[in-house]
């Protein structure tokens, strides 16, 4: 039987992302539902880096399964790097995407084009239930529209322009997000750190 993964996110955009970029491993992949594990990490850490920590160590812990987590987000230059840990809850509670889009986009509203620089973040914790942890990130470079564009992905890709490909990030299909994201970056990472774990079987 293979060993399972636990992809810690409630966030369904994230978790289709992961099943797509984690494809191939020697894993069974599992959501918290899956699992039967209703938890929700208060995510009090400063950075990135700390509030991936803190979701991978308490779902490993519930779980007792080999788990992956994620914390990322969108870091805006002309906006000291804001919403970046705030992302999920930059315009309230229980705000939609579309709310969050809004609120970015009356922040920006004097800023000119040149200035609406932005990146993405994202830092993967992988866990065990022991308390064993390490960390890997990726990061992606791009501006802020003045209106969105597209229909795919989830959270801020309709204003995420991506240069390279010359498209917003929800203008791309998600094979090709899923090459260039932020996500996708980490991701190559955590895939190395995850074969090696499966080759050395000590979950
Ligand atoms: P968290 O990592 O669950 O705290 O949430 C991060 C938040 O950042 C998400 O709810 C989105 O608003 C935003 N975000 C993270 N990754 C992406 C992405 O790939 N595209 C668009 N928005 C993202």
């Amino acid at each position: 039987m293979r060993p399972k993964l636990l992809i810690a996110t409630n966030n369904a955009g994230k978790l289709r992302e992961y099943r797509s970029l984690l494809e191939g491993m020697p894993f069974d992949l599992v959501s918290p539902a899956d699992a039967g594990i209703k938890a929700d990490v208060a995510e009090t850490g400063k950075t990135f880096e700390e509030n991936a920590r803190l979701k991978a160590l308490a779902f490993a812990s519930l779980s007792k399964l080999l788990t992956l987590a994620d914390d990322s987000g969108l870091e805006v230059d002309a906006l000291a790097s804001e919403p970046g840990v705030r992302s999920a809850r930059y315009a309230g509670e229980n705000a939609t995407d579309a709310d969050r889009i809004s609120y970015l986009l009356v922040k920006l509203k004097n800023v000119p084009r040149e200035k609406r620089s932005a990146r993405f973040r994202c830092v993967i914790a992988i866990a065990k239930p022991d308390g064993w942890i390490t960390t890997c990130e990726g990061e992606c470079a791009g501006y802020i529209t003045l209106e969105p564009r597209g229909t795919c992905g989830f959270g801020y890709d309709p204003v995420f322009y991506f240069p390279e490909l010359g498209k917003t990030m929800a203008e791309l299909v998600p094979e090709v997000k899923n090459r260039v994201s932020h996500r996708a970056r980490a991701a190559a990472k955590a895939r190395e750190i995850l074969l090696k774990i499966a080759r050395e079987s000590v979950i």
